[in-house]
């Protein structure tokens, strides 16, 4: 890759200001300054250096948000907040995107990354990932809605889900309303809410939790995001 799309990507700034940079003769490549930002070098081998510190390339980013309503999954928009709007310009700029999607109006768990081949992974129905909701329900959840579930809710589509586990937290019989979670394996159109749709009962908040191995920071408030550890990035392989 071109020296100064490795600069600007690992934070040295805008390709102007790399450029000034390089013009400032900071720059070393194998021990040797470099002063044309076109010049060709191999981020695995090539030792490049800013002011004698070691410039560290990454190929593949990945982040943990803990999304907030009212923020839609996707790179752009042309009238909501996008999930990418609240990362830090710096870390935008390796172009991640969502992995998967969440309604605008569902919270918490979203991978960001710009590894498409771990995201496809992810993503494919033959890899089972499982995901687990909490959320809350206008309606009483009974063990016949949990049996269902676990049989396989038809959405209004035809679509036949496969079995899903449901969890009752807590029932208000007063106010006629449920906290439960549900693990899912698939991830058809809104398909949390069609699921309890299909039991006449409706979702009026929806949270996820995890995600195959990854599990929401707690520390994380909504609209926050930190990187996956070493660890994490592992277990997703
Ligand atoms: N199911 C839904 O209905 N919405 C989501 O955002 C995720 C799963």
């Amino acid at each position: 890759m071109r020296l100064d799309k490795l600069l600007a990507h690992t934070g040295f700034g805008t390709r102007k200001e790399v450029k000034a940079l390089l013009k400032k003769g900071i720059v070393t490549v194998n021990g040797e300054t470099e002063k044309d930002g076109k010049r060709q070098v191999d981020e695995e081998n090539d030792r490049i250096q800013v002011l004698g510190e070691q410039v560290q390339y990454q190929e593949f980013v990945y982040f943990m948000l803990n999304k907030p309503q009212g923020v839609i999954s996707a790179t752009t928009d042309d009238f909501h907040e996008t999930v990418i709007d609240l990362l830090e310009p710096q870390d935008q700029l390796q172009e991640p995107f969502p992995v998967g999607r969440l309604d605008i109006d569902t919270e918490g768990l979203l991978l960001l990354t710009n590894d498409g081949a771990l995201a496809h992974d992810l993503l494919s129905p033959k890899k089972h990932v499982d995901k687990l909701y909490e959320a809350e329900i206008i309606g009483l959840v009974t063990e016949e809605d949990q049996k269902a579930f676990q049989h396989g809710i038809q959405l209004d589509d035809g679509y036949l889900c496969k079995p899903a586990n449901l969890t009752i937290i807590k029932t208000e019989t007063e106010k006629k309303r449920s906290t439960v979670q549900v693990t899912i394996r698939e991830g058809k159109f809104h398909q949390v809410k069609r699921m309890f749709e299909a039991v006449d009962k409706k979702v009026v908040y929806l949270k996820r939790t995890t995600m195959g191995p990854l599990k929401l920071d707690q520390h994380l408030k909504l609209g926050q995001y930190r990187p996956l550890t070493e660890e994490e990035i592992e277990t997703l392989k």
